[in-house]
């Protein structure tokens, strides 16, 4: 795509927030509640977990009915979910897994609204493009628009938020289209040990109907997100423009994969106006 986009699609938490600043109360808390859980301590076991995690990213992260959707070292919340089965696991306690849905929430809440350092400023910039913006987000509507609301007032009116967009969903969008049909079912790329999957149909159901409501191609859109796999790599595959927001231990291979579908990556927020020029 060449020349401005007529729509922004931007990811929210880890892209205008500090995931890593913003997880510290969680991840006390999530540790704190595992402890309880196995009735034991887990200052041990934790720290090796966690080394064995980062000892082979690839080999751990989010699953979907058995499959890798995002990494481990994504954000802090992907990485306690990977460590806590392999603590379960160690402990022979994998029984408890199904106890760590409820665990994550209760964490979850704890957790601080903490921006990155020029998330007030690119958001001002890019709601004054003219260009339609929305915020489509995996995490709880409310809790997004309540984030948002912080960094400013007015940009809950100005850029909707869809939530609970369940970006790692890998099912067939309802209904199904020719479009969705020509995604392959993942890719291959350098330096990741298993296949990037990329039909991720409720997250397809989303972008479409803001393409649909505003009469946009996904060429003519950008999006913006801290997590390739998660937010860019389907809408690069339908010919979206994507702008990785990362960090700076996001991998190799992630920053190789977004170059790979023509997108550019920068560990500052504010990369993405340089992105649409
Ligand atoms: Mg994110």
């Amino acid at each position: 795509m060449s020349g401005r986009p007529e729509l922004l699609i931007l990811d929210f938490d880890g892209t205008f927030t500090d995931v890593d600043a913003e997880a510290v109360p969680f991840l006390r808390t999530y540790r704190e509640g595992l402890a309880e859980l196995l009735d034991a301590s887990i200052d041990e076991v934790w720290p090796r977990a966690v080394e064995e995690v980062q000892r082979h990213p690839d080999a751990h992260g989010f699953e979907f009915d058995g499959k890798i959707v995002a990494p481990s070292h994504a954000d802090p919340y992907i990485l306690a979910t990977s460590v806590a089965h392999l603590v379960l696991a160690e402990r022979d306690a994998l029984g408890l897994a199904g106890e760590l849905e409820g665990l994550f929430r209760r964490a979850y809440a704890t957790s601080d609204t903490v921006f990155r350092p020029d998330a007030g400023e690119v958001l001002d910039a890019l709601l004054g493009l003219g260009i339609p913006v929305r915020v489509v987000s995996n995490s709880h509507t409310d809790s997004v628009i309540a984030k948002l609301g912080k960094l400013r007032p007015d940009a809950v009116e100005r850029a909707p938020v869809t939530g609970n967009a369940r970006k790692f969903h890998l099912v067939e969008p309802s209904p199904p289209d020719a479009r969705f049909d020509a995604v392959p079912d993942h890719v291959q790329v350098d330096g990741l040990d298993r296949p990037l999957y990329l039909r991720r149909g409720r997250y397809y159901e989303r972008l479409r109907e803001l393409w649909t409501e505003l009469g946009v191609e996904p060429a003519q859109t950008l999006v913006a997100g801290d997590i390739f796999e998660l937010d860019l790599a389907l809408p690069a595959t339908l010919g979206a423009r994507v702008h990785l927001v990362g960090r700076d231990r996001t991998p190799r291979w992630e920053r190789d994969a977004c170059a790979g579908m023509g997108g550019t990556f920068s560990t500052r927020l504010s990369g993405v106006l340089d992105a649409i020029g």
